[in-house]
């Protein structure tokens, strides 16, 4: 890892029992902005889950501080380099769950949790023929990058995925079955509950795939594509050895790696688009948010009511 950039961004999570989120998120915010720490923090009864950015001293103060709470002493904190702030603000909430599952029957994933497995160990088990490999997070993420082969349910949320593997169970007969994520946190919950859902061999990406494009030794191989963050970097890269770009432009299907977000507020949906397709298409989705009175796309442009509707012929004439 390189130490010459001035800001970092930690990526961390815990399950451990905090008895009053609503009191602990306080004291946590104030720690944060007195620290001038940006990002954003889910405290549950649960755990934590959290990512900030700040600048090496601040992120340092960071860590200082929760390793002097034995709660937190162990927590493993995946660290990236950059620039400048990756927020624009911070945010600490007190949350029902940390991960949203919703499942009828909660699990905790200190007594109920898929193997861990090393980068290396994910590596070598992933490309056994009898293995499964099944991406633990939204369709959005998965369509900017993932492990090669990984199935991609199809989902539109998270917490839909029990009743998808329920509802796909023929897929998994017989084979072990790996699952992944950005940092780790949603496949402890998820991996768990396969294991209670009677599947015999559950493995999880222990760290996640930040961990996994730092690993050494694997360099991030076999992962096509960049990692979605929920940050303002949007994207990372994660394969150090080869990069393949299974993104694809939402208008013209070509190759692309840039997320805009549809320009009809209302929409907001996540689409790939070049910038001329962005162009092209007043970076909206649908013909009715290319309309919306409120498109932000017309705004920022300052297009005029004959503008848009010579853009919207060119789209129908070409
Ligand atoms: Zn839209």
């Amino acid at each position: 890892m390189t130490e010459n950039k001035p800001y970092r961004v930690l990526l961390y999570y815990k399950y451990v029992t905090i008895e009053n989120p609503e009191e602990f998120a306080a004291e946590h915010r104030a720690f944060c902005i007195e620290h001038e720490l940006k990002g954003r923090i889910l405290i549950a009864k649960e755990g934590i889950n959290g990512t900030v950015s700040g600048t090496v001293e601040q992120t340092n103060q960071y860590m200082e501080m929760m390793k002097n709470d034995p709660r937190f002493a162990d927590m493993v904190y995946k660290i990236d380099e950059a620039d400048e702030h990756a927020f624009p603000k911070m945010k600490v909430r007190a949350r029902p769950e940390l991960v949203t599952l919703r499942l009828e029957d909660d699990i905790n994933p200190n007594e109920l949790t898929g193997r861990h497995l090393s980068p290396k160990e994910f590596f070598e088990e992933m490309q056994d023929e009898n293995t499964v490999v099944l991406d633990a997070r939204n369709d959005y993420e998965y369509d900017l990058g993932h492990f090669r082969g990984a199935i991609k349910p199809d989902i539109l949320n998270f917490r839909d995925l029990p009743q998808w593997v329920r509802d796909n169970k023929e897929m998994f007969e017989g084979k072990r079955v790996l699952t992944y994520c950005t940092g780790g946190i949603r496949c402890e919950k998820f991996s768990g509950w396969l294991v209670r859902e009677g599947f015999k061999d559950v493995g999880q990406l222990h760290g996640g795939i930040a961990t996994y494009g730092k690993d050494p030794e694997v360099q991030g191989e076999l992962w096509d594509g960049q990692m979605y963050v929920f940050d303002e970097r949007i994207s990372v890269p994660i394969n150090q050895k080869e990069h393949v770009i299974v993104g694809r432009d939402y208008f013209t299907g070509e190759p692309c790696e840039r997320y805009v977000n549809c320009a009809n507020p209302e929409c907001n949906k996540k689409i790939l688009a070049s910038e001329e397709s962005e162009h092209k298409h007043l970076r909206s989705c649908s013909h009715e948010c290319r309309v919306h009175p409120r498109n932000r796309y017309v705004a920022e442009h300052n297009l005029t009511e004959e503008e848009v509707a010579e853009r919207l012929q060119q789209l129908v004439t070409q």
